[in-house]
């Protein structure tokens, strides 16, 4: 399968989109609302800082699990083996990040006693770290059926994350990136995806109340994410949304940030945060979304 120009365009924009999300919302992790409005009336701007202390324009493990799951997928011919993935989230660890998850790390820990690439079975695993770095992998399997998807999608999450909400987030967001990246627009995507996984799964239900503060658990954090998706109309607002929410702003402005830069492609991606966002990450974002599709 060769990919339309505009659909490459669209994948660049999508992890461009996840950096952006991550870079902006980390300056607010862990701030309610309140604390936000206070500190920056509204938060709009890459600046660093938060409680990681960032440079401006850095990133977080959300981008850089992203990246080292593409290369592991890229040094495999396009394929997703659990064990590359997990030496390659073991090799991530082993390399210091910056910020890592709980559940990634008690799991990979694991991985280096059991040497077995799949976490037990938990309902406690539930958290965003799997879905967080979904996007190589659906990257690399766009036009594949979708038991392939989800055969792909599990064999990554499962290394940190074998929990079945976390299973229905990361098919559901690989498959409404993919629909993104053909140029679906957000009422289709609606219709075609979000309607019928809400349906589906009713815990994820985004239309109770205003989902502010999410936390890490990955019902909150695709809650708030959708919740801003479908209250906006552009890349900028929708991120700018989903920021100012507070919680784990980094991860859902990551999310946010790939299925909308999939959604607006890539002239929608704010001329200042890409200037904002560190020349290096910039330039793997955009040689790792082209690789990563079929040829
Ligand atoms: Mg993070
Ligand atoms: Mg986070």
């Amino acid at each position: 399968m060769s990919v339309p120009p505009e659909c490459a365009a669209r994948a660049e924009a999508a992890y461009l989109g996840l950096a952006l999300g991550d870079a902006l919302g980390a300056t607010v992790e862990f701030m309610t609302p309140r604390e936000i409005r206070a500190q920056f009336k509204v938060h709009r701007d890459i600046k660093g800082g938060g409680w990681l202390k960032l440079k401006p324009g850095q990133v977080t493990d959300d981008t850089t699990m992203a990246l080292a799951l593409g290369e592991a997928i890229l040094a495999d011919g396009g394929r997703v083996e659990p064990l590359s993935c997990a030496r390659a989230f073991d090799a991530w660890m082993r390399a210091k990040p910056v910020d890592i998850g709980n559940t990634v790390r008690r799991n990979l820990i694991a991985f280096r006693k059991t040497g077995s690439p799949v976490a037990p079975p938990s309902e406690h695993d539930a958290g965003n770290g799997a879905l967080m770095r979904v996007l190589p992998v659906a990257l690399a399997t766009l036009g594949q059926d979708e038991a392939a998807v989800r055969a792909a999608v599990e064999a990554q999450a499962h290394v940190t994350h074998h929990n079945p909400d976390s299973d229905a987030a990361c098919l559901f967001l690989a498959l409404t990136v993919q629909d993104a990246l053909a140029g679906a627009p957000l009422r289709h995507l609606y219709r075609r995806r979000i309607a019928p996984f809400v349906a589906a799964y009713p815990a994820f239900a985004y239309r109770t109340r205003r989902r502010e503060n999410p936390s890490g658990w990955v019902v909150e954090t695709l809650q708030a994410v959708l919740q801003a998706l479908l209250d906006t109309g552009s890349f900028e607002d929708c991120l700018i949304d989903v920021v100012n929410r507070g919680g784990d702003a980094d991860t859902t402005g990551a999310i946010a940030g790939m299925l909308a830069g999939a959604l607006y492609g890539r002239e929608a991606l704010p001329a200042r945060w890409l200037r904002a966002l560190d020349p290096a990450m910039r330039e793997a974002c955009r040689t790792q979304a082209r690789a990563l599709l079929p040829a």
